[in-house]
C-alpha cells in the first residue's frame, strides 16, 4: 500500500482516485471543489486539506487537472518542495507538450522523477479501471508509474520521453478527429446518392474505407454495434474535448513545423460545431452540423 496524492477529483480523476482506494492505497485526495472532494471520500479517499498538505509524505503523486496552465502552477506552488524528493510525479492530464516538458524538467531539476501519462478512454473508463495509459518519461519512471497506473488501467504503454505520451495523445485524437468528420460526410453524401445507411456501413466496413470512427463509433443512429449516436449524442466523448486536443495537436504542429491539413480541417469544423452549442454532445454528433437537414428519427 503506498501514500498517494491526487489532485484533480473531476468527471475523470474522481474515478481514477476511487480505483486506487479500491486497490488499497492510502489516498490523500484534493480538489478546489468540496463537492468533488466529498464524492471521493465517500468512494474511499482521504480528505486533504489542501494539495501541500496530500503531498506530505507522499510516495506518488497524481494529478487530473483540465490543462497546461493548472498543471504548471500546481506543481511549481504546492508539489515542488512539499512531496519528498522520492516521490514519484504523475500527470495523466491532457496537456500542450511545451509545458509537459517545461514541468518535467523543473521537476527533475529539484531531484523528482516525473512522468506524462495521459489516457485514453473517457469517464466510464475512468470509473471502470480500463482507461490506456501513454506515458512519457525515463525507463525507471515507466517502471514505477506502471505499478500505479496499471490500478487504474487496462493498458500502460511507454512512448518515450518526457512529452512522448502527451504526443502520442494528441496525435491519436488528431487522426481520431479527422476520421471522425470524413465518416460523417461520406454517410451524408452516400444518403445523397441514394444508398441505405446500414447498407452502405455494411460494404464500406468490410471494404478500404473501414476505420474505427465507422466500425466501432458509427456516427448514424441505429447503424454498427450500439454509440452515443442512438442516445441522441448523449454520453460518450464531449465536442469540446475533442476540441481542445484539436487545438493541442494543432499548437504542436505550428512549433514542430508538421504540415497537418486533415487536422487543421477537422480543427476548424469542431471549431463551427461548439460555437453552434454542440459542445458538450458526443463529438459523433458532427454529422448533423454537416448535413443539416439530417433527421435523427429517420435511420432509427
Ligand atoms: P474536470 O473539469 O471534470 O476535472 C478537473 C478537476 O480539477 C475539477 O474538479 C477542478 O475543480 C480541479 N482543479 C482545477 N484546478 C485545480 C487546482 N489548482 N487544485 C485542485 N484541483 C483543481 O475535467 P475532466 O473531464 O476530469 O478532465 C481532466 C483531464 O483529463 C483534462 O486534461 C482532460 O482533457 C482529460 N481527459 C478527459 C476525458 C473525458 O472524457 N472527460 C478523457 C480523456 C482525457
Amino acid at each position: 500500500m503506498a501514500k498517494i496524492a491526487f489532485i484533480g477529483l473531476g468527471n475523470m480523476g474522481g474515478g481514477m482516485a476511487a480505483n486506487l482506494a479500491k486497490a488499497g492505497h492510502d489516498v490523500q485526495a484534493f480538489d478546489l471543489s468540496q463537492d468533488a472532494l466529498t464524492r471521493a471520500v465517500e468512494r474511499g479517499c482521504k480528505q486533504a486539506s489542501s494539495a501541500d498538505a496530500a503531498c506530505e509524505g507522499a510516495e506518488a503523486v497524481v494529478t487530473m487537472l483540465p490543462a497546461g496552465k493548472h498543471v504548471a502552477q500546481v506543481y511549481r506552488d504546492q508539489v515542488f518542495g512539499k512531496a519528498p524528493t522520492s516521490a514519484l510525479l504523475i500527470d495523466c492530464s491532457t496537456i500542450d507538450i511545451a509545458t509537459a516538458r517545461e514541468v518535467e524538467e523543473q521537476a527533475s531539476a529539484q531531484g523528482y522523477t516525473m512522468v506524462d501519462a495521459p489516457v485514453s478512454g473517457g469517464i466510464a473508463a475512468a470509473e471502470g479501471g480500463t482507461l490506456t495509459f501513454m506515458v512519457g518519461g525515463s525507463e525507471e519512471g515507466f517502471r514505477r508509474a506502471r505499478e500505479i497506473l496499471e490500478k487504474m488501467g487496462k493498458a500502460v504503454i511507454h512512448a518515450g520521453g518526457p512529452g512522448a505520451g502527451q504526443a502520442a495523445k494528441i496525435c491519436n485524437n488528431m487522426l481520431l478527429g479527422a476520421s471522425m468528420a470524413a465518416t460523417c460526410e461520406t454517410f451524408v453524401l452516400a444518403q445523397k446518392l441514394g444508398l441505405d445507411p446500414q447498407t452502405f456501413f455494411d460494404i464500406s466496413s468490410k471494404a478500404s474505407g473501414q476505420c474505427w470512427s465507422m466500425t466501432s463509433y458509427c456516427p448514424v443512429p441505429g447503424v454498427g454495434p450500439e454509440t452515443p449516436a442512438d442516445r441522441d449524442y448523449e454520453g460518450g466523448f464531449a465536442a469540446a474535448l475533442m476540441l481542445k486536443d484539436l487545438k493541442l495537436a494543432m499548437e504542436a504542429a505550428q512549433q514542430s513545423g508538421a504540415y497537418t491539413p486533415m487536422g487543421g480541417e477537422a480543427e476548424e469544423l469542431y471549431q463551427r460545431f461548439v460555437e453552434r452549442g454542440g459542445g458538450s454532445k458526443d463529438f459523433s454528433a458532427l454529422i448533423k452540423m454537416i448535413d443539416d437537414s439530417w433527421k435523427v428519427t429517420d435511420h432509427q
